[in-house]
């Protein structure tokens, strides 16, 4: 057992960090202030061979690994929380169903436009009364002659604004419950079709938060993405696999927020000493420094079983809930460093703090993670 990164991981490990120092963070504070999405970030990703990165090469995947992946979002997101949502969605949410489920020629039509970037990735499956309950899809896909009809609406689906098409859940067999449920590959300017980005956000104000509308939206039948009636089993599969990019999303803000901290700790002074002499600051940043490295290493341990083909379920819940729950406690110990000025935007530990938030929601709320984690461990 050894914990090194191979080469190939350290170099872009390297190469990302350096681009999110340079490019990602400096307009970081702005876009989350004008809620501009970070597009001209992702045309230079898109150069950088980055938006396909963990997937084959034949669909101008970059053929790397999980492990990998989890880098990338860690870096970015400990420049600005909401391009890496934005990164994490793209791959693990959009290209990865269809790279598990999709036909070759599906993974030629669409996988191959993910990787380039000439789409991003998203994936709809919540609805305004199924989220947890996924199971209780009500969007509908009848069948009509050789297409299928589709009708329903889906809520805070990430990046859809900027998706040319996106896998999303409908139901087409009521009687048989979650297993009526089918996924389809739907282009999102099929008549139709309407994605609406209104939300006000508590965080993430730069990334791409949608609702979408299906009024009578035809696809063929080639747009069904794996078989029928295991739509809900893919998507539960899919997240699995995201969670690993949510809980190295949690790593990344809680490593900016512990920057931020350590820094300000080392210079602030008060009662004529920097405050990083007094030792309750320093168990503080102690805490962190220990939490970070604790969640970093589940991460890349659910990232690494995925990568040799192991089972990785109860390790990716457990990296994601405790990830996504040290993040909260890392910035919110980052802004009581900080004093008044982490209430102040100029500081970005309440950015971070804001943007932490969404991690104990998305793709598994806490309380579900450990439902999940409790059957994994044999409670039910
Ligand atoms: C910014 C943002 C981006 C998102 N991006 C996407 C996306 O790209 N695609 C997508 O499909 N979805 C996306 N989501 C949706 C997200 O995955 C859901 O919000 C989440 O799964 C929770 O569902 P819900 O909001 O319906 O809450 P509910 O499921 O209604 O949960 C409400 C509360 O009840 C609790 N609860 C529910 N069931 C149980 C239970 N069985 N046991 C114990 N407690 C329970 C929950 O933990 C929570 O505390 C996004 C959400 C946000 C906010």
């Amino acid at each position: 057992m050894h914990f090194d990164l191979t080469q190939e991981q350290l170099m872009i490990k390297k190469m990302i960090k350096e681009f999110a120092d340079e490019v990602v963070a400096p307009g970081a504070d702005e876009r989350d202030k004008t809620k501009q999405f970070p597009k001209e970030i992702f045309a230079q990703l898109a150069e950088l061979d980055i938006l396909g990165l963990p997937f084959p090469e034949e669909y101008g995947g970059g053929g790397a690994d999980t492990i990998s992946f989890a880098l990338v979002v860690e870096e970015l997101s400990r420049a600005c929380g909401s391009t890496g949502i934005t990164y994490s969605a793209h791959i693990s949410l959009g290209g990865a169903p269809l790279a598990l489920f999709g036909t070759e020629q599906q993974k030629l039509t669409y996988l191959s436009r993910i990787c380039s970037g000439e789409s991003l990735g998203a994936f709809g499956l919540t609805e305004p009364s199924a989220g947890s309950d996924a199971g209780g899809t009500r969007t509908t896909a009848v069948r009509e002659g050789d297409d299928w009809r589709i009708n329903g609406s889906k809520c805070f689906i990430t990046n859809a604004s900027y998706a040319k098409f996106l896998a999303l859940t409908a139901v087409t067999d009521k009687e048989q419950g979650s297993r009526g449920i089918t996924a389809f590959i739907v282009p999102t300017d099929a008549p139709g079709f309407t994605v609406i980005d209104n939300y006000e956000k508590l965080g993430l104000h730069s990334s791409n938060t949608t609702e979408l509308v299906l009024e009578d939206v035809v696809v063929p039948d080639e747009n069904v993405l794996g078989k029928m009636g295991e739509g809900f089993k893919q998507f539960l599969i899919t997240l699995d696999g995201g969670r690993i990019g949510i809980g190295a999303m949690a790593v990344g803000i809680a490593q900016a927020a512990y920057d931020r901290a350590l820094a300000y700790a080392r210079q602030r002074i008060a009662f004529g000493q920097s405050i990083s002499k007094f030792q309750a600051i320093q168990f503080k940043l102690a805490d962190i420094a220990m939490q970070i490295e604790l969640a970093r290493t589940m991460v890349l341990k659910a990232a690494w079983l995925k990568d040799q083909g192991r089972k990785f379920t109860k390790e990716a819940a457990m990296a994601k809930l405790y990830a996504s729950e040290i993040a909260m406690a890392a910035t919110h110990q980052a802004i009581q460093i900080h004093g008044g000025y982490g209430y102040m935007r100029e500081y970005q530990v309440e950015r971070f703090f804001r943007d932490a938030r969404l991690l104990e929601i998305g793709e598994g709320t806490s309380e579900i993670l450990r439902s999940v984690i409790a059957r994994e461990v044999g409670c039910s």
